[in-house]
Parts: structure tokens; sequence; C-alpha cells
């Protein structure tokens, strides 16, 4: 079965590569949702002319999603994926399209516009089965921001799907089966200025309270769990002979489980101010859940190993520290594989590229998992 889809996208490879280009062409920064609702359109209207129900869905402020399904029913797969890109408007004039010896380059193209043009490959493919396996695709305007205006209808869709294949990038060839969870903190002290050379006794600093406040969160990540907690910005004062009446510390937090994730939060929220004169607030905290393996999980990354082999590949398990919507799927309970994108490398990064030659055999490996056997 799944050898079938590889004869597929073998012959559908031009085309992949064709939408490839124009999806790379066509810029989408996150927070410019005229250019990001403009690619939405244009894949909207390509899946329409291939035979695929497509509909755009209004995020706003952040631009439109894409929404599109073949035989759609209750226990399909969903495809999940992004339109955005962390490259700022004009980037193709410094990094251009290119397609040299077998590797495309160009703005967002392994993150991840390779993805969505497999999952447009994927959904025309079973649009033309006359016995079509349902599978829905769905590609937010803003994950690159944390997809803090696609959430509900991404958890929306979610339901009613027995699966979820999140085509980010794979992790050198690998899936992603774990992801940590994320979030940032924002620290507030407010303690009371005073006068420093004359009086300083007098006030109650609030940028000595943050520097013990920063040494402690240090102290709670546990080595082995994972569990990072990084101070990353911070401010205080308000001028060079005035006791800091105020300060502000914002902290990067990551954990693999959700169990870490309480203990580093109940940390945060529990920290006590040694000046009594000065008061802490808390806010933020974890956003992004984490990606967890569950049974189910399991069950669909073996799968998947499977049928690679089928494919004439090896399909590595990789754990990374980044987020994806997968984390918020997976704490939906919804079984999520990550990682089923483009081959190749760079994310985020100048030297950002796409193998060609591994898309027929990923492509084909999607669909195959889309397929009930
Ligand atoms: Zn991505």
């Amino acid at each position: 079965m799944a050898r079938r889809w590889l004869s597929v996208f073998e012959s559908d490879l031009p085309r992949l590569c064709a939408d490839l280009e124009n999806l790379v062409r066509l810029e989408s920064p996150s927070g410019e949702a005229l250019l990001v609702s403009g690619l939405a359109q244009w894949v909207c209207d390509r899946l329409q002319e291939r035979g695929v129900a497509a509909e755009l869905r209004h995020c706003s402020p952040a631009g439109d999603a894409l929404l599109a399904a073949v035989a759609p029913r209750e226990g399909g797969t969903l495809l999940l994926g992004h339109l955005d890109t962390v490259w700022p408007r004009g980037t193709l004039a410094s990094m251009p399209w290119s397609l040299d010896g077998g590797r495309a380059t160009g703005p967002g193209v392994f993150d991840m516009k390779a993805g969505v043009a497999m999952g447009m490959a994927v959904l025309a493919a079973m649009a033309r089965e006359t016995r079509p396996s349902p599978v829905s695709l769905l590609l937010v305007p803003d994950e690159e921001t944390g997809s803090d205006h696609s959430r509900g209808l991404l958890l929306s869709v979610a339901r009613g799907h027995r699966q979820v294949l999140v085509l980010e990038p794979s992790q050198d060839g690998a899936a992603k089966v774990a992801r940590k969870g994320a979030g940032v903190f924002t620290v507030r002290f407010h303690g009371r200025a005073a006068h420093a050379g004359l009086e300083p006794e007098k006030g109650a600093s609030a940028l000595a309270e943050m520097a013990r406040f920063v040494v402690f969160v240090e102290g709670r990540c546990e080595p082995g769990t994972g569990t990072t907690l990084v101070p990353t910005l911070a401010r205080a004062g308000s001028a060079d002979n005035v006791v800091p009446e105020r300060s502000e510390v914002t902290v990067d937090a990551r954990a693999w489980t959700r169990d870490e994730a309480e203990r580093a939060t109940e940390a945060i929220r529990g920290y006590r101010c040694v000046d009594p004169g000065v008061t802490v607030q808390v806010e933020g905290g974890f956003d992004r859940p984490p990606l967890q393996p569950t049974p189910a999980a399991e069950r669909l990354y073996e799968r998947a190993r499977r049928l690679s082999a089928e494919l004439g590949f090896e399909l590595g398990a990789a754990r990374v520290g980044g987020g994806s919507d997968g984390n918020f799927t997976a704490a939906a309970g919804i079984p999520t594989l990550d990682g089923l994108g483009a081959v190749g490398g760079g994310a985020h990064a100048r030297g950002e590229h796409v193998l060609i030659s591994e898309l027929p055999r990923r492509t084909a490996l999607v669909a195959a998992l889309c397929t009930r056997e």
C-alpha cells in the first residue's frame, strides 16, 4: 500500500516542486496578515482546482487559516501545518528561491513550505481515489508566534479526528515524538524608592530582590529532568541615584512533562521575597503544554516506522525542545505524530534547505498513514 503511494508521488513530484516554488515566492511573515492570507487564498485556489473542498477561516488579526478536506467524516486524519514563516518581508531579495543539485532554498522552504506542498499533494492525490480515506488539512497563519489567534479553531477542527500528523520539518529525517512544553513568565517586583546617597536604608530595592530571584530560579532546574528556566530579559530602576522601586524579569520556561511544568510553575509562583519591603507578582506561564508520548501516539509512531521500512527508509524518533501546534492536539488527547514534513536543515537560519529527492517517499508515508490498512 505504501509503495503504491510512492509511485503516485514520484509522478506528482514536478507539480509538488512547482507548488513549493510558488509557496516560497509568496512571502508570508508572521504578523503580516495580508501576505499570510494571500498565501492561504493561493493554496485554497490550487486545492479547489484539483477537486478538493477548501475554504478560508479568519483568525483575526493574524490572517486567514486554510481548511480543506477529502471525504470528511468522524475518525479521519488531520494534517496540520502553518502558513507563516519567521522571515520578514523582502528576505527573498537576499535569500532567493533556488533549486540546485536537488536542494531547494529560500525563506521558509524547510519550516514549513515543503510541508504545505506535501499536504496539498496528499489531499489532491486522495481526491483522485475511488474510495478515498478521510483526510483534512489545516494550515494556521500564526504558529511561529504561538498560534494565539488560531488555537481555538485548531482545537475545534482537531476534535473528531482519530490522529494528527504534523507536517513540520523532520529532525534530520526523524519524526518528532516528544516536544517540550514552553512558556514565558513575567515576574515583577515592587519595592520602595529612596535617595541612594542620603538615606538608602529607607528604600527597599526591587533590583536586589530580582537578583536574588534570578539566582533562585536558576536553582530550580533539576539536572536530568530537562526542565529549563532561563531569565532572558530584565529591567529595573528609574535613575542612577535612586534605590529601584520597580523591576521586572522574564523567564523562558521549558519542560518535557506536565508534572515538571507544574513543578516549575509552583516554584516560580511560590517565590517569597527576602526583603519584607518588596512584593512580587507573577504573570504568564506554560502556554504550550508538552507533547508527551502516550501509548496511542507510540502505536502511531510504530505504524509510521513499519510503513517507512516498506518505503525503503528508517524513520527515527527525536525529542526536541521547540514546540509546535502538535503540542496542543497531543494535550487535547489526540494521538499526534510530529515532524513528518520535509528532510533538510537550517530551520529559521540562512542555510534553510530541503532535499527534493526525499519528498516522494516522505509524502507517501503521510498518505499511507492516512489510509486504513
Ligand atoms: Zn514550523
